[in-house]
């Protein structure tokens, strides 16, 4: 069996869903994963936002755009009227139950309630859609098995046997379609998986059943070797590591959700990013091979803010780390990037929301610097350290661009460099002319 995710883009208008039937039915037995269509979830958000500011006037205003735009994508959607209208009647309860909210309080539960919405509609529409078509579809309800835990992960072995249940007790049909991004929490309430979450959703449901493959569809033809908004010329790359894929998603590639392939990886199944516009081009393989000797691509990612610890009382000390560590931990706050002399050291963080704070505790161990609108750059590949020379060919790409920071040997997949963020297309662009475009 295969998983196939479709974003919000590739189901973004009517024409576009009916490509994504045309896509699909080929008769082999299959998940699909749907998004919501693309500006759904940002208008569901919207409504919430009107919501917790006490203003259901512009929330009904917003719901009343969404509803009357629904309303055009079902006329042009199904040949056959009584689908037209099935679909038309849920819709109706869907916008009615979305006015029903705009009057109550907001809460994180409400909220969720509200974004669940798109995904639910999206994956009814297309239903419908195959069912005209005389495919046998069955809509399975993310909501009856997609669940997190008391931490808010994904309840692995929950999922897997309610999955594996649902399928059990309807085995006869050659697509089941279910909703990418909802689940429950480990209360029972609607929830989701973060935004840009239904790749995570494939994935689970992947590494659940242990798929032959799960294939992402987007509009982009795989993960490119650079950052094409940037640099002209990037080419698609053709297999990627898991981890290599890991650290691009991360790193800035926009197109994975950066957590979602670990439980693929953890099951050994891979994962196929895919290009709707042009389904016969190969797009990208992420499995667990190895392509040793190749650099594969280059990413970077914006909003980056370095502190610079220095203090006499790191020099032969022990847990001067550990301390420093301590005070991110405590205010939930991830460090990227990090690097040490034994008087000091710098590391990176990518949200400032606490950062006064931060900084305030760090002066009890030395004197703080502070440098932010950085970006880190990352190349991706085999980096491992007994290999000579790709070190060299990457920094003498970046002779002309100041340095703030290099990361190296943590992985071997990964060198990342901190720059500014105003010397960022200089940076793409030097390390393609030099990994991608010259001839070795
Ligand atoms: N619809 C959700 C979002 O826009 C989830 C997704 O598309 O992956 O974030
Ligand atoms: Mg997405």
């Amino acid at each position: 069996m295969k998983v196939l995710k479709f974003g919000g883009t590739s189901v973004g208008s009517p024409q576009r869903m009916k490509e994504v039937c045309d896509l699909i039915t080929d008769g082999q037995q299959k998940i699909v994963v749907l998004s919501a269509m693309s500006g759904t979830t940002n208008s569901l958000v919207e409504i919430a936002d009107y919501i917790k500011k006490k203003n259901p006037e512009a929330a009904n205003n917003v719901i009343n755009k969404l509803s009357s735009l629904y309303v055009q994508h079902v006329d042009n959607l199904y040949e056959d009227k009584s689908h037209a209208e099935k679909i038309h009647t849920y819709l109706q309860g869907i916008f009615a139950h979305l006015h029903n909210l705009t009057t109550e309080d907001h809460t994180p539960s409400l909220e969720k309630e509200i974004l669940a919405q798109g995904e639910l509609m999206s994956t009814n529409m297309v239903t419908a859609l195959l069912q005209e078509r005389g495919v046998k579809v069955k809509l399975i309800g993310a909501l009856h098995f997609m669940r997190t835990d008391a931490n808010g992960e994904p309840d692995q072995s929950y999922i897997k046997k309610h999955l594996k249940d649902i399928l059990a007790q309807h085995p006869d049909y050659d697509i089941y379609i279910t909703q990418g991004f909802i689940c429950l929490n480990h209360e029972g309430h609607t929830d989701n998986l973060q935004r840009g979450g239904s790749d995570y959703t494939a994935c689970l449901i992947g590494a659940a059943l242990v798929a032959q493959e799960i294939q992402i569809w987007t509009d982009i033809d795989g993960m490119h070797n650079n950052d094409p908004r940037f640099v002209q010329g990037t080419q698609p790359v053709r297999q990627l590591n898991f981890e290599e894929a890991a650290e691009l998603a991360y790193f800035g590639a926009k197109i994975l959700h950066p957590t979602c392939i670990q439980p693929a990886r953890y099951a050994g199944v891979p994962v196929r990013l895919l290009n709707t516009m042009d389904p016969s081009a190969p797009g990208t393989l992420i499995d667990n091979h190895m392509q040793w000797g190749t650099i594969k691509a280059v990413a970077a990612k914006d909003g980056i803010t370095a502190i610079k610890i220095v203090s006499s009382r790191m020099l032969l000390a022990t847990g001067f780390l550990r301390k420093v560590f301590e005070i991110f931990e405590v205010h939930k706050t991830p460090i990227d990037m990090v690097t040490t002399s034994e008087v000091g050291l710098t590391l990176t963080i990518d949200n400032n929301s606490r950062l006064a704070l931060i900084v305030e505790e760090l002066k009890k161990y030395g004197t703080v610097e502070v440098d932010t609108d950085m970006c880190i750059v990352c190349v991706v590949g085999d980096l491992r350290w007994e290999n000579v020379g790709y070190e060299s060919r990457i920094s003498e790409a970046l002779a002309q661009i100041p340095i703030r920071m290099i990361s190296y040997g943590g992985s071997d997949h990964n060198i990342s460099f901190l720059i500014r963020a105003t010397d960022k297309e200089a940076t793409l662009k030097a390390l393609s002319a030099k990994l991608f475009q010259a001839k070795a």
